[in-house]
């Protein structure tokens, strides 16, 4: 068996993987790209249709430059070109979903071009390089599950604007993939330009994949597989064409190129289209669109509104704020979880304990609470105040941790006044603290003895009385360094 899985995966390694992307971001605007239309999801079917999103004879498209702003604001967080004169195209095909029998994209002048994507993999950045975004519409969408004698057309979703950003076949590995979706998706939704759902489709991969063995220079044929839902499916898809398509290498045979339908369901995929049929979509420029011009000081005013992104965000936070990899990348990950940091650390300067609280208390109680952290009631300065009370010595940590509890609760109280209600406050009185310990060693004549020929861990036994005595109010730090002192006599 082992014998086996020697050989298998020495043949498998002999190969490598090159994957490009192709990722449809739908952007979160009010109204189609070229109609008034809403743009919304989840509207019941055929419902937004003007003429102009039925295509019928005699309307024209007017393009809404809420879109234009949303992909040059991608464009510059992708580190792109941006395209000063763009032109639309027509690009032709007949299908049920399609009213006007084309759709209106982008073809050699796309809004951006070059730009990269930058991911980590094995604790090293590597950048994919990206080929273009253009900007275009949505197609309606067929239902062939409703009705068991028809197929169902919903049109509310042709027009929808959408950018598609087109990688390179930079990409190695299912996990590199995985990685690049994973920043697309985050960067969409820091940008406000796309919601980010591939449950609901409004974020959409195809994977182009082929394999080639270590060292050749050529690209070989490709597959481009379609119909993932998630991330965690796209890598998955990837994962089972690069098998297939090994495997079919090894048995002599060759591929061909063409397109696979993945299904989820049993992690197979089969073939939509070949190369020999596949579209010849006569593209030429849209007559009924004058051109669209971006200036340079468009794009610096979209610059001057660009919030600050993950990457930037998790240089502050460990080059600046001192915090490790692992916590800059979780407070960096989400805009809500950014605002709220961001927030917290007006009201305190311990960057740390403020990462903390947010990462293991509150992130936890909102997740196991099922709660967006917007709708968090303890308000940031809040969480300052219970970390100025621990610093301060005031409470302890455990002390806190009530605190904090009792905040959700009634959110508009002090911490420090919980702290007293709830008979937290910290004894820092050194005489006070000196008489527990000197009772507490003469309780234990002996474990001090102990302690004194090197039972160092007898301290906690010490410290034990000392809590009881003080109700819970002594101070930790305070009283473990007035227990050493005694028992150094
Ligand atoms: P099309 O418009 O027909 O889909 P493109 O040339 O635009 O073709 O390529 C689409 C995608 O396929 C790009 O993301 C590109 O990086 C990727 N790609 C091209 N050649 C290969 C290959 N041999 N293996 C894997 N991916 C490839
Ligand atoms: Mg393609």
């Amino acid at each position: 068996m082992l014998y086996l899985y020697y050989i298998m995966s020495t043949i498998y390694d002999k190969y490598e993987v090159v994957i490009g992307l192709e990722v449809h971001a739908q952007l979160n605007t009010q109204t189609k790209i070229f109609a008034a239309d809403e743009a919304s999801f989840g509207a019941a079917p055929n419902t937004h249709i003007s003429a102009i999103t039925l295509g019928l004879p005699g309307v024209l498209p007017k393009f809404n430059g809420a879109v234009l702003e949303k992909a040059i604001r991608l464009g510059l967080a992708l580190n792109c070109n941006i395209t000063p004169e763009n032109h639309f195209a027509r690009k032709n095909y007949f299908y049920a979903d399609l009213p006007k029998g084309y759709q209106i994209s982008q073809d050699k002048l796309p809004i951006c071009t070059g730009g990269f994507v930058e991911i980590t993999i094995n604790n090293q950045q590597k950048k994919i390089a990206l080929t273009r975004i253009h900007m275009e519409e949505d197609a309606g969408k067929n239902n062939h599950e409703l009705d068991e004698n028809y197929s169902l057309i919903d049109l509310n979703r042709a027009g929808v604007p959408l950018l598609e950003i087109v990688s390179e076949p930079d990409i190695r590995s299912s996990d590199e993939a995985y990685q690049f979706l994973t920043e697309i998706r985050k960067i969409v939704r820091f940008l406000d330009v796309c919601d980010g759902n591939m449950e609901e489709g409004s974020l959409r991969c195809d994977a182009n994949v082929s394999v080639r063995i270590h060292g050749e220079t050529n690209y070989r044929n490709r597959v481009e597989v379609k119909n993932m839902n998630s991330i965690r499916n796209v890598k998955r898809a990837i994962d089972i064409e690069v098998k297939r398509q090994i495997d079919i290498y090894e048995s002599g045979a060759t591929i061909d190129q063409e397109t696979r339908s993945f299904n989820q369901a049993d992690g197979t995929s089969f073939p939509l289209r070949s190369k020999e049929n596949a579209h010849d979509y006569r593209y030429f420029p849209e007559p009924d669109l004058p051109p669209v011009i971006v200036t340079e000081n468009d794009i610096q005013a979209i610059k001057l509104s660009m919030p600050e992104l993950p990457k930037q965000l998790f240089d502050k936070f460990t080059k600046d704020y001192h915090l490790s990899d692992y916590d800059a990348y979780i407070l960096s990950d989400d805009k809500e979880t950014v605002s709220y940091y961001q927030e917290l650390i007006k009201h305190t300067n311990n960057f740390k304990a403020a990462a903390n609280w947010l990462i293991n208390e509150i992130k936890h109680y909102v997740h196991e609470h099922h709660l967006p952290l917007s709708s968090f009631v303890v308000k940031p300065i809040k969480i300052a105040e219970i970390i100025a009370l621990v610093d301060q010595n005031k409470i302890s940590s455990t002390g806190a941790k009530t605190v904090f509890h009792q905040l959700i609760d009634s959110p508009e109280s002090s911490a420090i006044s919980i702290a007293e209600n709830h008979n937290l406050l910290q004894s820092n009185d050194d005489n006070e603290l000196k008489n527990w310990a000197a009772q507490a060693i003469a309780q234990m004549p002996e474990k001090a003895m102990e302690y004194k020929k090197g039972k160092k861990g007898n301290l906690n036994l010490f410290m034990g009385i000392v809590m009881k005595l003080s109700k819970g109010k002594a101070d930790p730090k305070l009283t473990t360094k007035i227990l050493e002192e005694l028992l150094s006599q």
